[in-house]
């Protein structure tokens, strides 16, 4: 089968084997031993020096334990968002009582650096700002370093979703200055679903000392004093914390740059081969994601162009999200993932095709 969603992702059978083994004490030696190892490993992957957590939970999880261990009621929280994930991680915030400023962008466009440079200028009371590095609903990568620039030049808290791209695309939490970053096992990482991975800098400690939300599955303070002793505050997802140790080693013996590469290739592969059988990309080529490409489907049914490739091919996609439901298909290519496996997938497309009733656009010669 190829799985070819944006999380979760297929796992490597050594990652899947590594699940089978037995439970353990998490109050024991060994799990403290496990727990160090793989967050220590985590940090290297975000380019950290802070704290990091593991939380048992998915990324949702992961952005509501951002929000809610920096944050008051009534805080005023910038919130940029050119998608689902970007209205998502708004509405966390507002759902704990944050004065929510929404800076929206058309589905489909980036953000824009010049306006969140005007938006932070024109209100001095802004707290923080929150955003999606890459935007999985619309296969878009927002300018983070950019961004991030601004932003910590006016000072804010950056707090990021960092879901679908930390672990593959690019991505320097201390030297880009993000406060809190987010990401979750089944997307890059090659793990199945259970674990989120949040940094959390000395800015975020600071702001966690005056932070009013309610809390308290994801309270920080208590994850803090708990991994002190090699522990989690709760129980956590063994198996999954099994799983995300090997995938780490395999990502290891990778190598974090060859994998940024990697994506970079099957990104590319991904919209050369999509535009070559006639159809169009959805995000604007300078932004264009390495984990998953959105296309357009103006002239095919997306219905009938998944159902035909799950039941003949076993190729599973992704549909659009929303209020692009029908409008596009979203393949996902990260994590276990070769420029071979896109060959397989855009010829399964290209036979999908006839059934799913594409009428190619005309072109004019
Ligand atoms: C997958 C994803 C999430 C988190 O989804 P969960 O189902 O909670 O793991 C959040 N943001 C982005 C950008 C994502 O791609």
């Amino acid at each position: 089968m190829q799985l070819r969603i944006p999380g979760p992702t297929p796992c490597p059978p050594r990652v899947l084997e590594a699940m089978r083994r037995q439970m353990i004490n998490h109050r024991g030696k060994d799990f403290a031993t496990l727990l160090y190892q793989i967050t220590e490993r985590v940090k290297e992957f975000f380019f950290t020096k802070n704290d990091l957590f593991l939380l048992t939970c998915s990324g949702t999880g992961g952005l509501e334990a951002a929000i809610v261990n920096t944050l008051s009621p009534g805080d005023k929280v910038l919130a940029l968002s050119n998608g689902f994930f970007g209205d998502r991680f708004s509405e966390i915030a507002q759902a704990y009582g944050a004065e929510v400023i929404k800076l929206e962008f058309p589905w489909g466009e980036a953000l824009s650096p010049d306006e969140v440079k005007k938006a932070l200028s024109q209100d001095p009371g802004i707290k923080a700002v929150i955003l999606v590095h890459n935007e999985t609903s619309t296969g878009i990568t927002n300018p983070l370093a950019e961004i991030s620039k601004i932003v910590r030049e006016y000072d804010k808290l950056l707090l990021v979703d960092a879901v679908s791209s930390l672990g593959s695309l690019e991505f320097r939490t201390d030297e880009w200055g993000i406060d809190v970053a987010v990401t979750a096992s089944q997307k890059g990482w090659m793990a199945p679903p259970g674990i989120a991975m949040v940094s959390f800098s000395q800015r975020a400690w600071q702001a966690h000392k005056e932070a009013r939300m309610p809390r308290y599955y994801f309270d920080f303070t208590l994850a803090r004093k708990f991994y002190e002793k090699g522990q989690t505050p709760w129980t956590p997802a063994i198996s999954t914390l099994y799983a995300l140790a090997s995938s780490l080693e395999i990502m290891a013996e990778e190598g974090i740059f060859n994998i940024w590469q990697r994506h970079k290739e099957v990104g590319k592969k991904t919209r050369e081969g999509i535009k070559s059988l006639g159809l169009s990309l959805f995000a604007p080529e300078e932004f264009a994601s390495n984990t998953v490409t959105a296309v357009k489907a103006d002239n095919l049914n997306t219905k009938r162009l998944l159902e035909w490739l799950r039941e003949e091919r076993n190729i599973i996609l992704a549909g659009g999200q929303d209020k692009l439901e029908g409008k596009i298909f979203r393949i996902g290519h990260l994590g276990w993932i070769t420029t071979e496996d896109i060959d397989i997938l855009l010829k399964g497309i290209e036979e999908a095709l006839p059934y799913a009733g594409f009428v190619p656009k005309l072109r004019y010669a």
